[in-house]
Parts: C-alpha cells; sequence; structure tokens
C-alpha cells in the first residue's frame, strides 16, 4: 500500500492520461509527461547520473530517516563535514544556493529552458521581532533581484515569517480578545506584509501568500484578502493560497471571488492540495473537534480539479497558479485552457513546481508554450534543513517500489544508454 500524501501516479498511466488528453492542447506540441528526454534536456550526462545516485539514496528509508534525525540535530549544534555533505547532495538538488546572487546560475538555466523562477527565501518558523524584520528584509531583497532578471515575476512569502505563531492563533480565534500590547503586535505585522506588497507593486512583481495550518489561516487570509483589496486592482500583486485538501475551501474560493468582485479588486489564487495533512488529523482528534481535511484523496483530487475550473472559468477576474506535482490536474488544466481557446501564455494562467522535482512536468509545459515557473528556494543550510528533509520524505519509498522521480531519472538513464 502507498503512504498517504505520496504521489499515486504510474509512468503508464501518464503515458495513458497523455493519450486520453489528445495530445496538443492549442495547436503546440503535444503534452507527455512521461517524455523524459524533454524533462530532462538540461541535465548532461554525468549530471544525470548524479540525480540517479540522489534519488536512488532517497528512496532508502532507512537512510533517510537517519539523515532527517542527523538533519535536525544539525539544526542545533555544529556537526563537522555534515553541513558540506548536505550542501553537496540534496542541498543542490533542491535549493538554488544560499543567496539570491548564488541562486543566479540556476535561475538563468531555468530561463534557457522557459522556465520562471519564484524566489522563496527558505527560513521557517521565527519567533522575535528581529527575525520578522530580518525575513521582511530578505523578502524586499528579493523583491529587488527579481525585478532585475526578465524570468523573476514573483516571490513567495511565509506570515509565519513575519508574525508569532501564537498571535495568528489568537487572531484566528473568532472569540478572542487581543490585548493592547497584541494589537500592536498585529499592527506591525500589517506593516511588515504591507512593506512587502507595497515594494512588490512598485517593482512590477507579484507575491504569493503561502497558506499553512488551519488554526493559524484565517489570520494569513485577512491579511492576504487586505492585500489584495490594496493592491489588485489594475493587475494580481497579491495571491492567496486555498489548500484544496480542506473540505470548506472550494466555497471558500468562491468567497474571495465574491469578497473580490465586492470590493472591485482582482483575485489572486494559488492552488495547492495542501502540506500538513497528517497535523491537522492528529490536531483534530487530539483536541475533539471534526477534521477539517478531506476523507480521502479523491474528495481532495475532486475539489482541487474543481477549484482550477472555477479559476478558469473566471480567468478575466481571477489569475490562477496551479501549485502542483500532479500529473493528472495539470493536465486538465492545460486541456481547459485548450478547450477553451485561452492563450497557453495567458497572464492570468500559470503553473508551478518546486526546483528539483517534477521536472517531468514543468519541461514538458515550458515547450509547449504555457506559463510555467519552479519554486526556488535560497538560504543558509542550516536554515534549509527542514524543508530539505520534507523533500527527502516525499521521495522515500516506504513500499520498495521505486519513487515517481526516480523512475523517470533512471528511464532517462536507459534512454541515453549510459
Ligand atoms: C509550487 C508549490 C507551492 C506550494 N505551496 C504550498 C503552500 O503554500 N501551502 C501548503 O500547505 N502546501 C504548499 N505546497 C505543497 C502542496 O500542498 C502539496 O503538499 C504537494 O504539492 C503535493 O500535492 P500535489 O498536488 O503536488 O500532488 P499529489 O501527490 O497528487 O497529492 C498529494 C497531496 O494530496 C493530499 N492527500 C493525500 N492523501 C490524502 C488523503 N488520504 N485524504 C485527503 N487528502 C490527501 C495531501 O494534500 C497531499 O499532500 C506547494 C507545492 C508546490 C508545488
Amino acid at each position: 500500500m502507498k503512504k498517504e500524501g505520496k504521489p499515486v501516479i504510474s509512468l503508464s498511466q501518464l503515458e495513458k492520461i497523455a493519450k486520453a488528453y489528445n495530445g496538443s492542447p492549442n495547436g503546440g506540441p503535444a503534452l507527455d509527461f512521461s517524455n523524459t528526454q524533454i524533462a530532462f534536456a538540461g541535465k548532461d550526462n554525468d549530471e544525470l547520473k548524479r540525480t540517479e545516485w540522489l534519488f536512488k539514496l532517497m528512496n532508502n528509508r532507512h537512510l533517510v530517516s537517519i539523515g532527517s534525525k542527523l538533519g535536525m540535530l544539525g539544526t542545533k549544534i555544529p556537526l563537522p563535514f555534515f553541513e558540506s555533505a548536505v550542501k553537496a547532495t540534496i542541498f543542490k538538488q533542491f535549493c538554488g544556493g544560499t543567496t539570491l546572487l548564488e541562486s543566479q546560475p540556476a535561475i538563468e538555466h531555468l530561463h534557457e529552458l522557459n522556465v520562471d523562477s519564484v524566489l522563496d527565501y527558505g527560513a521557517e518558523a521565527k519567533e522575535s521581532e528581529d527575525d520578522f524584520n530580518r525575513t521582511m528584509n530578505e523578502n524586499l531583497r528579493a523583491i529587488d533581484f527579481g525585478s532585475t532578471l526578465p524570468s523573476v515575476p514573483v516571490i513567495s512569502s511565509k506570515i509565519t515569517g513575519l508574525a508569532r505563531f501564537e498571535l495568528l492563533e489568537k487572531v484566528s480565534k473568532t472569540d478572542a480578545t487581543l490585548t493592547t500590547e497584541e494589537r500592536g503586535e498585529f499592527k506591525n505585522v500589517l506593516k511588515r506584509v504591507d512593506a512587502i506588497c507595497h515594494h512588490a507593486a512598485q517593482q512590477g512583481m507579484s507575491v504569493f501568500i503561502d497558506a499553512e495550518e488551519t488554526w493559524i489561516q484565517p489570520a494569513i487570509d485577512l491579511l492576504a484578502n487586505r492585500m489584495m483589496k490594496r493592491y489588485n486592482k489594475e493587475k494580481v500583486v497579491v495571491f492567496n493560497t486555498f489548500q484544496m485538501y480542506r473540505t470548506d475551501r472550494l466555497a471558500y474560493i468562491a468567497e474571495s471571488f465574491d469578497l473580490a468582485k465586492t470590493h472591485g479588486y482582482l483575485l489572486g489564487a494559488k492552488l495547492v492540495r495542501g502540506a500538513y495533512m497528517e497535523k491537522e488529523r492528529k490536531r483534530a482528534t487530539e483536541m475533539g473537534y471534526p477534521s477539517p481535511i478531506q476523507p480521502n484523496k479523491d474528495a481532495t483530487d475532486h475539489d482541487y480539479n474543481l477549484g482550477i475550473q472555477f479559476c478558469i472559468e473566471n480567468h478575466e477576474s481571477i489569475a490562477v497558479c496551479n501549485a502542483s506535482h500532479n500529473a493528472d490536474s495539470n493536465l486538465k488544466m492545460a486541456a481547459l485552457i485548450s478547450q477553451k481557446n485561452l492563450p497557453k501564455n495567458h497572464p492570468h494562467l500559470q503553473f508551478c513546481q518546486l526546483y528539483g522535482m517534477s521536472d517531468n512536468i514543468t519541461f514538458n509545459l515550458a515547450k509547449a508554450g504555457y506559463n510555467v515557473a519552479k519554486y526556488m528556494v535560497y538560504g543558509q543550510v542550516k536554515e534549509v534543513i527542514p524543508y530539505l528533509i520534507r523533500r527527502t520524505q516525499e521521495n522515500t519509498s516506504m513500499t520498495g517500489d521505486l519513487s515517481r522521480e526516480l523512475t523517470l531519472v533512471m528511464k532517462e538513464v536507459k534512454r541515453r544508454g549510459i
């Protein structure tokens, strides 16, 4: 049995789906996510063999389990050689660099293959006002940096990098009253988020506001809605993120759209399935409230695809980013664009995957002429360890099967005969 949350589509299923969608939406080259020649065209033989070696290591769950524990230890105490080993292996696969400048070659390489980059400062949840200001300044620097490059239209921002988790939790509770001090603290959060969105608007960039846990999401939604109201009048500067593994989010997309229409702004909607499923379910069980998560994967997929469809139907007033590694959802969006006869590079229609993952989807979409980008995570090795651990766990086999990524890399190695 597959572990929950893991991709469930096989290579042969990919081939079947590609045939079912009949290849060539909007007259461009056929979309076939099993085409590994296009997927790995950006890698020479040595790079491809290194990638194969790395995904083989990640496929081993014992190794990943030991590596994850060492990784968490490495964030607390200095472990000799650990940082350099991580940097030469998984960091290189999933991150652009330790700084913006160090990430530039990776960004330019993607640009040569018609793929944009979304700058994502990888440092996770912070605690102090100094830390929050540092994250804000890092986001502002990313906007400046991105505005000088032709293939960086957007940065992503996590509100937990800019605000105290407990404060967001309190703001999210409908029955809680903030103390005077907390009200001042939240005003500072608003100022930080506004500084980022304002700067993005001035520099011609956009901001994706990431979605997080349900018990802090109302505060994040509040901030995102305020920013969209302020900055999305002429074009979409700010995007909120909708996690479709939640039972209430399909209705919330429609509600957000109504709000946007009422106040005369455009809706920015980044759709994801959601990254905190186990944590959400565990908390709901422990605290005795109904789980906010869909009962099964099919229900998540159903709402995800309907959400994409809703946004495309309303693409004149909604800019959508389909942020997913799910082949079926990507093909469905391409097919809808085709059915509606919309330009593949319409500025309101975007696809996005994480750097180092699902290259078969990214580069095949790019080759066919769609707007597609990679989340380009950057930051000091220590800062991005939790992100790297999540990526390695996604590529681990619980069953002894080969992971989807490894299967694709091996197919290309075989095709090249190396
Ligand atoms: C560019 C990008 C940006 C992202 N930004 C965010 C973000 O801001 N916030 C965030 O939370 N996540 C974010 N994610 C992660 C995302 O939410 C998913 O966890 C991840 O992409 C896997 O989902 P998928 O659509 O790629 O594909 P799939 O592999 O098809 O789906 C796996 C996902 O399906 C859902 N799922 C799995 N099993 C079940 C089940 N039994 N019942 C119900 N649902 C189930 C879970 O959400 C799981 O992660 C982002 C991902 C990408 C690619």
